[in-house]
């Protein structure tokens, strides 16, 4: 038995590796051959101990956005990106809009009982203990000082203040206390949801059933989140507007022009602090009234009811309203052949905290990749394109260093960005997972096959056992990449606001600490990624995805697999037009969909005869047309009451969950039949835009 699968396996190894060798898409036979050797020398000189070193450096102190200690790491990035050889170093100063808190106090008036509003150090980890950790908060909460009752509502999702409604409470003026929630919605989501329901503010908490001790083993013993630990985060309305909310679909520079903050979209106006389990027992515990349905039940041993609380809260949430600078620190090497042909590596810099995982953990993996590339460099090689290193500030905030940026280079990025491979997270255990726009699906597919898993095998080996695994892909026999794309890190502008096709890497694990004191270097380097080899295979991969585009001959996007995934979500809006009866033709769009995917697979044909055929010219007007086609599904006039999100493939609903075909699906869940049709027609020509981009070629 063993042997036959010891058999069985070597045939599959066998027959993958003769695929991947004769269809490395993007390249000519004898240029694939010459990538092999740059590809090793990569994946040699990434080490876990430099990258441990370097995660050292970024977590021994806390590095808010508008810090100087964050500052100093934009020094201390740019000034080993020098030593490494990397060219045009620079740190991009952008004043953007950066609430800090003031003060938080909540206090139960009848029994004069303090919240703590506050993590505990724990001896075990003693960065834990560090004096400089701010108060936690919600980054662009409004000011409150109010005395009210306080109401359970779940997750604070609509459905959960509909419940409340039918069962009498009335949530109106009172304090909402909501659990982050499984499945994951964004915080800001909850935020919109009790501003809509005019609660006085909300506490958003989190319960040991979601990231605490009904998972597992709390730190420091194990992953999960402490009684006392919290999740700061922004609560901004970004799925309307990222960036500096002054400065919507331009840059904020030095002296540059700006409107008023709180005139913006994105800016919620209720306030809003974030709770351990700890503290939101004592109110908890002194909820009235009936109790919750069982799906409301938390992890704490008592039963839970919907309030209010016997006592009131008097809660106070103030903020500075101050205007911060912020430093993205950019780097480049320059192409030799095609130095205005971008491939963008980018991380972001800033933590609530320490940051072990988000975003350290891609921080030190970011550093060992450019050191990687700066020696590889000093050996005499040269990129074909421009590889630039962003290390972007803020994205805790409103995504914000990486949106100025885009919106600062927005014409030379549209010009000749091949793909922004974000790292936001490079490790928080062994799982690898990749989203992208499904174009790059495959050639992510193909790069893992060339990077040994620290498991063992490559990580496309890895990948593949952790897909079938989980029983998502048993049919397809592929690893997975997830294709619907939201919101929720640095891609967004690259995609939703430029059009630049995009991959979001991480390993996953069991992650209860998230945004809070205790993701720091411990729990990293006791429990995430012990070792530091994950990050390693992080920053091997990063090099080798990077380098296959930099290098390649034609960039290697499929549009054919993009376009059939379109007809899928066609498929879908068309069942759910028909169920809310809302009457729209389906087939002028069907057919652009049709024409997209036969010119897609027609493009890739073609390139791989001229290249090898040696007829570069062909090579390179597929190439050129290759590039333009994410571009062409952007539409200037964006998403109706968010013009900033231009991509009529993908938006960030306001939860972050993705949303397929946002303006038709929009006007079709509204049942607007005028602006079903109008969208409609709107997706039409942009997919014939971007068949057009690659026809005929
Ligand atoms: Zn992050």
């Amino acid at each position: 038995m063993v042997r036959y699968a010891f058999i069985l396996l070597l045939l599959i190894t066998a027959t993958t590796l003769s695929v991947s060798k004769n269809a490395r898409e993007g390249f000519s036979f004898a240029d694939a051959d010459r990538l092999k050797p740059l590809e090793a020398r990569l994946i040699q000189t990434i080490r876990p101990e430099n990258c441990r070193s370097q995660h050292r450096i970024f977590t021994e102190k806390p590095h808010m956005a508008g810090s100087v200690r964050n500052y100093e790491l934009a020094q201390h990035v740019a000034k080993q990106w020098k030593e490494y050889g990397l060219e045009d170093v620079e740190l991009i100063e952008h004043p953007v809009y950066l609430p800090w808190p003031i003060r938080y106090e909540a206090t139960l008036v009848g029994s004069n009982e303090k919240l703590s509003l506050k993590e505990d150090p724990i001896p075990q980890d003693k960065d834990s203990s560090n004096e400089d950790v701010g108060i936690p908060y919600c980054a662009y909460s409004a000011d409150v000082d109010v005395t009210a009752p306080v109401v359970y509502v779940n997750s604070g999702n609509p459905e959960d203040y509909d419940l409340l409604a039918k069962r009498g409470v009335d949530v109106r003026g009172k304090i909402a206390l909501a659990r982050y929630s499984v499945p994951y919605s964004y915080r800001g989501f909850k935020a919109l949801t009790a501003q809509r329901h005019g609660v006085a503010a909300l506490l958003l908490y989190s319960d040991p059933a979601e990231d605490g001790f009904k998972k597992g083993d709390v730190y420091p013993w194990g992953p999960w989140g402490p009684e006392s630990h919290l999740q700061r985060g922004g609560i901004v309305y970004d799925f309307n507007l990222p960036g500096d909310p002054r400065t919507p679909g331009w840059a904020s520079v030095p002296g540059g022009r700006f409107f008023p903050a709180e005139s913006a979209v994105s800016m919620p106006t209720v306030a809003a602090a974030p709770m351990s389990y700890k503290d939101a027992r004592l109110l908890l515990e002194k909820m009235t009234g009936p109790a919750v349905p069982s799906e409301w039940q938390g992890g704490l041993p008592f039963s839970y009811r919907l309030g209010p609380t016997s006592d009131k809260l008097h809660l106070v949430i103030q903020n500075d309203k101050k205007v911060r600078s912020i430093w993205n620190v950019v780097g480049r090497l320059r192409g030799a052949e095609r130095p205005n042909e971008w491939v963008i590596l980018g991380n972001h810099r800033d933590a609530w905290v320490f940051g072990g995982v988000d975003p350290s953990s891609g921080s030190a993996t970011l550093m060992e990749t450019a050191r990687a590339f700066g020696e590889l460099k000093r050996s005499g090689w040269k990129p074909r394109r421009t590889l630039i290193f962003a290390s972007w500030d803020a994205e805790e905030f409103t995504l914000t260093g990486s949106t100025e940026w885009g919106e600062l280079e927005a014409e030379r990025l549209q010009a000749g960005a091949l793909a922004y491979l974000n790292v936001d997270s490079s490790a928080s255990g062994n799982s690898f997972t990749a989203a992208a726009v499904p174009a790059l699906a495959n050639f992510l597919r193909d790069v893992a096959r060339d990077v040994p898993d620290p498991s063992g095998g490559t990580i496309y080996d890895a990948w593949l056992r952790q897909t079938t695994d989980a029983k998502e892909a048993i049919d397809s026999k592929q690893p997975r990449v997830t294709t619907r794309l939201g919101s929720g890190s640095d891609y967004t502008v690259f995609l939703n606001f430029l059009g630049v096709p995009i991959a979001d890497l991480t390993f996953d694990g069991p992650y209860g600490v998230y945004h809070s004191i205790y993701d720091s270097f411990t729990w990293v380097d006791r429990v995430g990624d012990p070792g530091y080899y994950y990050h390693a295979a992080m920053g091997r991969y990063w090099a080798v995805a990077a380098l296959q585009l930099s290098e390649c001959d034609y960039v290697p996007l499929d549009y054919a697999a993009y376009a059939q995934e379109v007809q899928s979500y066609l498929n879908e809006t068309e069942t759910a037009a028909r169920r809310l009866g809302v009457d729209v033709d389906f087939s002028q769009v069907r057919d652009a969909a049709k024409l997209w995917e036969k010119n897609g697979h027609t493009a890739l044909e073609v390139a791989r005869k001229a290249v090898e055929a040696g007829d570069m010219a062909r090579v390179e007007r597929v190439h050129k047309g290759l590039m333009k086609v994410e571009r062409a599904l952007l539409d200037p006039e964006g998403l109706v009451g968010r013009p900033w999100f231009k991509h009529l493939i993908y938006a960030p609903r306001p939860t972050y969950k993705p949303l397929v075909l946002p303006a038709l699906t929009e006007a079709i869940e509204a049942r607007d039949q005028a602006r079903a049709k109008f969208e409609i027609e709107r997706l039409t020509r942009a997919l014939k835009r971007a068949a057009s981009v690659i026809e005929g070629l």
